[in-house]
């Protein structure tokens, strides 16, 4: 099976990570992501990260973007996962 169309690529992690990848091209990085190991496990990284730096003392809580780094997680662990089943199947 060949994909011709000039695909989302590793380049497109951080600004999907932030949740700036408009629908189509995150869609097409989602695409990326099933067939490439390293970006599922640095897309997991920079969540963990981000996570660890918006739960760091020192930062004026602040929940909004607290909240959207477990929704973009919840997502993505999803997203991983699904990517997975596929994978095996
Ligand atoms: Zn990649």
């Amino acid at each position: 099976m060949t994909n011709l169309k000039a695909p989302a690529s590793c380049d497109d992690l951080v600004a999907y990570v932030d949740g700036e990848l408009p629908p189509g091209r995150a869609g097409d990085y989602r695409e990326h992501l099933k067939g490439c190991d390293r970006c599922r496990e640095r897309v997991v990284e920079e969540l963990q990260l981000s996570a660890q730096l918006a739960s760091l003392p020192g930062l004026p809580s602040r929940p909004g973007p607290l909240l959207w780094v477990i929704a973009v997680y919840l997502l993505l662990a999803a997203v991983v996962a699904f990517a997975l089943l596929e994978a095996l199947w």
